[in-house]
């Protein structure tokens, strides 16, 4: 696919970098490991692991406690547990930005689309869920469980 280049920068080193971009239609999203150029397609509005993992983390007393901000950035923190992780084995977060190429440093920031835009030919693989799906609605639960108090309690101890 023909994608845009869109500049990041690197808060630890100030490094500036360029990565493709899936300008998406409604429910793409692109995910981002902490391999730094290693990203992924969701296709939110059709993949049904997508409402399961809302539905999961509903039953979740902590989750159902939190306010409207706080369950989307806890949904985008813990919603990559249900995903395949990247070739190198490291897990693809939503609404993630990309690790600095040159420093690995995963602080880093969108800055804007390339002006005049620049294109890259890229074959960006879409998200699977085939460890998920090999798990049973416990364990899946139990994942999101766990996911989420680390997101929500960064010291916690996880089991
Ligand atoms: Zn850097």
């Amino acid at each position: 696919m023909r994608l845009p280049l869109a500049l990041y920068r690197c808060t630890t080193n100030g490094h500036e970098f360029k990565e493709p971009i899936v300008a998406g239609g409604y429910g793409i999203l692109q995910m981002w490991s902490s391999t730094p150029g290693r990203t992924a397609i969701e296709e939110a509005a059709t993949d049904p692991v997508f409402d399961e993992v809302l539905e999961i983390l509903r039953t979740i007393p902590e989750y159902a406690a939190l306010d409207d901000g706080r369950r989307l950035e806890a949904f985008d923190a813990v919603f990559g547990v249900s995903c395949d992780p990247d070739p190198d084995g490291m897990p693809y977060r939503l609404n993630a930005h990309p690790c600095c190429p040159q420093c690995g440093s995963c602080k880093t920031k969108f800055v804007c689309i390339i002006e005049p835009p620049e294109y890259v030919e890229a074959a960006i693989p879409y998200a699977t869920h085939r460890e998920w799906f090999s798990m049973t609605r416990a364990e899946r639960r139990e994942r999101l469980r766990v996911a989420l108090q680390e997101h929500l309690h960064p010291s916690w101890p996880s089991v």
